[in-house]
C-alpha cells in the first residue's frame, strides 16, 4: 500500500489533475438569497439586464457642460439643476450650463462636468478657473460604459464575495443560482481526543481539528459534516468509514502516520479504496494520503449530489499538518467539487523581515507559520517573520501565524530581506 513519496510539485499536480477532473461533472443547483450567497459559486451567469451604467452620469458635484466652450472661460448661463434620482433634465442648449450632483443624470449636449471646486458662480452664471481646462468626458462615465444589456459580467463558477453581490444587486438579481455544497465529511481519528466542552482526563487532549477543519471546509465551499471521532482500532474506524463513503469528500486526520495505532490506510484499504499517493515530502505533513473510495461504496446519495466517486485525504493528526495539508492538497479538491474555477491554494510573495531559523530539512519542501503584515498603505512590500514554534502541535503559536513561509526543499538559508512566497490560508 505504502507507494513511492512524492515531491510537493507532483502531488500538486497530481491533485490539480484531480481536481480538473472534478471540475467537469454536473452538480446540483439551488436558488438563494443574494444578501446569503457569500462564498456560494454561481451556476449561472450574471447577465446585464441593462446598460451599466444606465444613463450617462455625473461622477461629481458640479455643472454639466461643453467643454470646449467651458475651456474658453465664457460665462455659461445656468440652466437648471439636477440631483441624483431626478429624471434626466432636458437638454442643454449651447452656452449654457446645469448645475449637477454625484449621480445624477448629464443633461444631452453636455460632454463634461466641470467640479464645483474649479468654477465661480454669480449672478446666474459661471466660469471655469483658470488654469484649470475641461476635455469631453471628464467627471461622467457614459451610458453603457461599463456594460451592455445582456453582457455576461460574471460567468458561472465564480465563487460570490462583496463585490459580485454588488454588480448581482446593481442588475436585479434578488435570487442567485448557485451549485450545492458539497457534503464534507470530517473524521477525527485518535483515542486521545475529548469533545470541546470535555475536560481532558490524563493524557488526553481536546479535539481542537474537528472544528478547526470545519471552519476550513466551509471557507473552501464546502458543507461540513462532522462524524464522531473514531478510537484507534479497526472496529471502530471501520465503522466511522461505513458512514463517510455517503459524502462527497472525506477529511479524516491523525492515524495515518507510522506508528502502531496510525490504523486509517488499513481501514481505507478494507473498503477497497485507490491510493493516489501515500506521503508527500513536506514538512509538516509528510504522511498525508490522497485516494478515492469506488462507485460500488456509494449509496443512492450519490445520484443526489450528483458525485462520481469519494476523494478522501488523510491529513497527519497534528494540527498545524492538518491545516497545511487542507490548505494545500484538500482545498483545491473541494473548491473543484464546488464548481469553482478558480480552485487553490493561493501563494503570495513577500519580503523576509528577520533571517529564519529552522532545523535543516534539505528534501522537503516546508510551510513554516508566519505572520505577514499586508503593507499598511505606505507602498512597501509585504514583510513576513516566522513564528518560532514547539513542533506542529503548537496550536499556541499556530493562533499567532495568518500564513505560511514556502522554504524551498533545497532548505536555502533564507536571509532578512529575501522575497519568499507564502501560502494563504
Ligand atoms: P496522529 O496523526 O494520529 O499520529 O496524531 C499526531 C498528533 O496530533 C498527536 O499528538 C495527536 O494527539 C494530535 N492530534 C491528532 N488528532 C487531533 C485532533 N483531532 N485535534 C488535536 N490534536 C490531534
Ligand atoms: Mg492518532
Amino acid at each position: 500500500m505504502a507507494l513511492p513519496l512524492l515531491s510537493f510539485d507532483e502531488a500538486s499536480a497530481m491533485v490539480a489533475r484531480c481536481a480538473s477532473r472534478l471540475a467537469s461533472q454536473t452538480l446540483g443547483r439551488e436558488r438563494v438569497d443574494l444578501a446569503l450567497s457569500a462564498g456560494r459559486v454561481l451556476a449561472d451567469p450574471i447577465l446585464a439586464d441593462s446598460h451599466q451604467p444606465p444613463f450617462t452620469r455625473s461622477t461629481r458635484d458640479g455643472f454639466a457642460c461643453r467643454a470646449a466652450e467651458a475651456s474658453t472661460r465664457a460665462l455659461l448661463g445656468l440652466a437648471g439643476s439636477v440631483r441624483a434620482g431626478d429624471p434626466p433634465p432636458p437638454p442643454l442648449n449651447s452656452g449654457a450650463a446645469c448645475e449637477i450632483m454625484t449621480g445624477a443624470p448629464v443633461p444631452d449636449g453636455a460632454d463634461a462636468v466641470a467640479m464645483i471646486e474649479h468654477v465661480e458662480v454669480a449672478d446666474g452664471r459661471v466660469r471655469l478657473l483658470p488654469p484649470r481646462k475641461l476635455v469631453p468626458g471628464e467627471n461622467l462615465v457614459l451610458r453603457g460604459a461599463q456594460a451592455h444589456e445582456g453582457d455576461e459580467l460574471l460567468p458561472a463558477g465564480t465563487q460570490i464575495k462583496a463585490q459580485q453581490i454588488a454588480l448581482a444587486a446593481s442588475c436585479g438579481y434578488r435570487f442567485v443560482e448557485v451549485f450545492v455544497r458539497p457534503r464534507v465529511a470530517i473524521l477525527t481519528t485518535g483515542d486521545e481526543l475529548v469533545p470541546v466542552d470535555v475536560v481532558p482526563g490524563p493524557g488526553q487532549i481536546r479535539n481542537s481539528n474537528a472544528p478547526m477543519l470545519e471552519a476550513l471546509v466551509a471557507g473552501a465551499g464546502g458543507d461540513p459534516w462532522i462524524l464522531p471521532t473514531a478510537a484507534d482500532n479497526a472496529a471502530s474506524l471501520d465503522r466511522a468509514l461505513e458512514q463517510a463513503v455517503d459524502a462527497d469528500l472525506l477529511i479524516i486526520s491523525g492515524g495515518v502516520s507510522a506508528g502502531r495505532f496510525d490504523l486509517v490506510e488499513p481501514a481505507l484499504a478494507r473498503l477497497d479504496a485507490k491510493f493516489h499517493f501515500t506521503g508527500v515530502r513536506i514538512q509538516p505533513g509528510k504522511p498525508l494520503v490522497f485516494g478515492e473510495l469506488p462507485v460500488h461504496r456509494r449509496n443512492d446519495l450519490q445520484e443526489v449530489h450528483g458525485t462520481k466517486c469519494c476523494c478522501f485525504f488523510g491529513l497527519p493528526g497534528n494540527p498545524i499538518s492538518s491545516a497545511v495539508t487542507f490548505l494545500l492538497f484538500a482545498a483545491p479538491v473541494l473548491s473543484a467539487l464546488a464548481g469553482n474555477r478558480s480552485p487553490g491554494p493561493r501563494f503570495a510573495l513577500a519580503k523576509l523581515a528577520e533571517d529564519t531559523s529552522h532545523a535543516a530539512k534539505p528534501g522537503l519542501t516546508r510551510f513554516l507559520p508566519a505572520h505577514c503584515t499586508f503593507g499598511s498603505g505606505d507602498g512597501k512590500m509585504a514583510r513576513v517573520s516566522q513564528i518560532s514554534m514547539q513542533g506542529s502541535g503548537d496550536v499556541v503559536a499556530f493562533a499567532r501565524s495568518n500564513c505560511f513561509l514556502v522554504i524551498p526543499d533545497d532548505d536555502a538559508n533564507l536571509k532578512k530581506g529575501a522575497i519568499v512566497r507564502i501560502l494563504l490560508p
